[in-house]
């Protein structure tokens, strides 16, 4: 049964496209761009972000987990794909057999490969992670070559790739600690090529560096949140801006929308939702929405943000619930049952940002996207 939708997001292709396209302008043809589409690629759906993502000219997929991967592969996608994140030991047969690239960091993980490798008669394609300061995944300086030198043991067991992730460029203007990341990646790579390994993807670039540093981008950038048409922060558009570098022009991917469930009338003085947390100051007509924070609408949001109704603001009234929220559309004539509602999105000549939600929340746009719970359905326009 085809069910009529109470909210939903909507993905503009477009938007994606021109995004990518963005990216690929400033990293040139002969670079490789890998489009991160872990954590549902951030809230817009990972399958059909993926598909359109390669189709306008990304080389690979970033995923965190093993399962996305696979998820991927059942679904038919063929082009390399490599596995950010952690894969249990007892998962890794899976991994090889799929063709998963595989992030690398424990000796243990490079001992079960070979010997599964050597079971299966079939070649793995590893991405050695390197610490350069992030102090999260890695393998420190003065263990890379011994690492390496593990791995080459195997000859099933292939290195495509080293790579490093960067700690401190969003939240700043000044980056002095993004550059000795940079520094220590560049000796290692120095002293990989002074012992005569070759590694061919080398790749060190998010978004945030992608715009900012040129000199990140080595053979490979990862680009998450700058396709999804939102800044990595203020700071990287300003530090943007204060490079005198034209910004790119992103345009965000990501609408949500919802229909009203009821509109009704309330008193003056009537108290709104648990807690009693908001009164009516005068007679108020409410519109109340079929969303909550299961949806990943977040709590702290409870009478302090607002959604559009035709084109103008409607306040929450009152605490987010599990699955409503009240808003107020006294001031908006014509509203009627089952009319659509834009939490995130443009209507008209207002719009709500994932970062205007986000310096509500006081998080970042990345949190408010990728909360968004991946079983409202993402419908591509
Ligand atoms: C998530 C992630 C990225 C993408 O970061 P953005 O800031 O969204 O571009 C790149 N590299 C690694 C290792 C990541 O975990």
């Amino acid at each position: 049964m085809n069910k009529k939708l109470l909210h939903w997001v909507e993905i503009d292709s477009s938007a994606l496209i021109h995004n990518i396209h963005q990216f690929r302008r400033l990293i040139g043809r002969k670079r490789k761009l890998l489009a991160t589409v872990k954590a549902n690629a951030y809230g817009h759906g990972i399958l059909d972000v993926s598909k359109i993502a390669l189709r306008a000219g990304t080389d690979w997929l970033g995923v965190h987990s093993l399962e996305e991967g696979l998820m991927l592969r059942k679904e038919g996608l063929s082009c390399p794909i490599l596995v950010i994140g952690y894969v249990a030991l007892e998962d890794l047969r899976e991994a090889v057999l799929q063709d998963l690239r595989l992030t690398v960091y424990n000796f243990e993980t490079i001992d079960r490969l070979a010997q599964i490798c050597l079971e299966l008669r079939k070649k793995v394609s590893l991405h050695v992670k390197i610490e350069t300061g992030t102090y999260r995944q890695g393998i420190r300086e003065e263990n890379v070559l011994s690492f390496i030198k593990k791995v080459q043991e195997s000859s099933e067991l292939v290195i495509e790739g080293i790579f490093s992730h960067f700690a401190n460029i969003e939240d700043t203007t000044d980056h002095p600690y993004a550059r000795f990341q940079l520094e220590n990646f560049k000796r290692i790579v120095q002293s990989l090529e002074e012992n005569k390994i070759n590694v061919p993807v080398k790749h060190t670039a998010c978004t945030a560096a992608a715009i900012l540093f040129p000199e990140t981008y080595y053979d490979m950038v990862r680009v998450g949140i700058g396709m999804y048409g939102l800044w990595p922060s203020k700071e990287t558009y300003l530090s943007c801006l204060l490079q005198q570098r034209e910004p790119l022009h992103l345009r965000p991917v990501l609408s949500w929308k919802a229909r009203i469930a009821q509109i009704k009338k309330v008193p003056q003085g009537a108290f709104i939702g648990y807690g009693c947390t908001y009164r009516t100051t005068r007679e108020t007509v409410l519109a109340v929405l079929p969303i909550g924070y299961y949806d990943g609408y977040d709590r702290s949001l409870s009478n302090s943000s607002y959604v559009l109704v035709k084109g103008k603001r409607a306040p929450l009234r009152g605490r987010i619930a599990m699955d409503f929220i009240m808003v107020d559309i006294t001031d908006i004539p014509g509203v009627e049952l089952e009319d659509e509602v834009v939490l995130i999105g443009q209507d008209g000549d207002e719009v709500i940002t994932a970062d205007s939600l986000a310096s509500l929340v006081g998080t970042i746009n990345y949190e408010i996207v990728t909360r968004i719970n991946p079983r409202i359905p993402r419908i591509v326009i």
